[in-house]
């Protein structure tokens, strides 16, 4: 916030609705009682994005087939997982289980608060189900959690232990299938651009999201940061779409591909590991595609 500067005004609590669809018109957006009107307005609205709804309508939501959540356990209260995670991690403090179609993640996040002395991050934690989100209560949903993975290996049992209801966030899995066919549209001098789970939402199998959000973003900026409004911002614009477009459809083709895998039910867990061991293998080609960004 504070790099942004006072040039900037920030609004919160505003719920777009609206969104100008004229290409002889700048690009705009509204809540329905006020527009804000833009050479270049940037939709970084998530799944459930209203802009790409109106701009792209020949994409759609998928659902992915998965109930997710995600949980970070502060320090304070993380001090003697610590000790845990150390005698239990062969790899770093971090480790991925699958089986069944079940899925347990946990990593340590920001400094590790041994003494539970810092107050920034923990240790973060998602588990992944076959079937739909869960209409209950966070209280019956941990408790749901607990049973599921009772007899997993530690430290997944101490994680879902230490777990507050109120720190569970449930998470609809879903995917964004078709891909819009362009993650950029031209309005007035400019137009609209589509980043992150907005553009491309896919399911979390990759755990590479928020870090594809943050690609586009740096590559918007890269394209745009010079363009003057006219000719030059639309070329950036079109230039936007070919150099994330493909990328993105790529990491997808991965994900779906490993996500099969990953879910392999009960009976196929042989040829689930044979796929996941195959040299190069399933994750070496899909962290190779991720790794393909460059900044513009
Ligand atoms: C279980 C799970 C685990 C995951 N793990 C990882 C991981 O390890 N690594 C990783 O990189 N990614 C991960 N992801 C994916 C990651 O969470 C998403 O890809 C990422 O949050 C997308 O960011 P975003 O900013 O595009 O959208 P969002 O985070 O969805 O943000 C969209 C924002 O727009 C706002 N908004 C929506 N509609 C409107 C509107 N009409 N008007 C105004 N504001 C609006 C919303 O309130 C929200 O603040 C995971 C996802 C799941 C479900």
């Amino acid at each position: 916030m504070a790099g942004i500067g006072g040039r900037v005004e920030i609004r919160t609590g505003i719920d777009v609705k609206v969104v100008r669809m004229s290409a002889s018109q700048v690009a705009a957006v509204g809540d329905g009682k006020s527009t804000w009107e833009a050479d270049l307005v940037v939709g970084a609205d998530g799944v459930d994005s209203v802009l790409r709804r109106r701009l792209a309508p020949e994409a759609a939501v998928v659902a992915g087939g998965f109930a997710a959540w995600r949980a970070v356990i502060p320090w304070y209260r993380a001090s003697e997982l610590i000790g845990l995670l150390d005698r239990v991690a062969t790899g770093g403090p971090s480790g991925e289980t699958v089986g069944d179609g079940h899925r347990f993640r946990y990593a340590v996040l920001g400094q590790r608060g041994s003494a539970g002395a810092s107050t920034r991050g923990g240790i973060y934690w998602s588990a992944t189900v076959p079937g739909a989100a869960r209409p209950e209560s966070s209280v019956a949903q941990l408790g749901l959690l607990r049973r599921w993975f009772a007899e997993w290996h530690a430290p997944i049992g101490d994680l879902l232990a230490a777990t507050d209801p109120g720190e569970l966030i449930q998470q609809d899995v879903s995917a964004v299938w078709p891909v819009p066919r362009a993650f950029a549209f031209h309005a007035g001098a400019g137009g609209y651009a589509l980043i992150g789970d907005a553009a491309h939402a896919m399911a979390h199998h990759l755990a590479a999201g928020a870090c594809l959000a943050l690609e586009d973003a740096a590559t918007l900026v890269g394209l745009v940061a010079t363009a003057a409004p006219g000719p030059a911002l639309r070329a950036a614009l079109d230039a936007y779409t070919a150099r994330r477009r493909p990328s993105v459809l790529r990491i997808g083709r991965q994900s779906r591909r490993v996500g099969a895998v990953l879910a392999a039910p009960r009976g196929a867990a042989r040829t689930r590991d044979a796929a996941l061991g195959i040299a190069p293998g399933l994750m070496g080609r899909a962290s190779h595609a991720i790794r393909q960004f460059r900044r513009p």
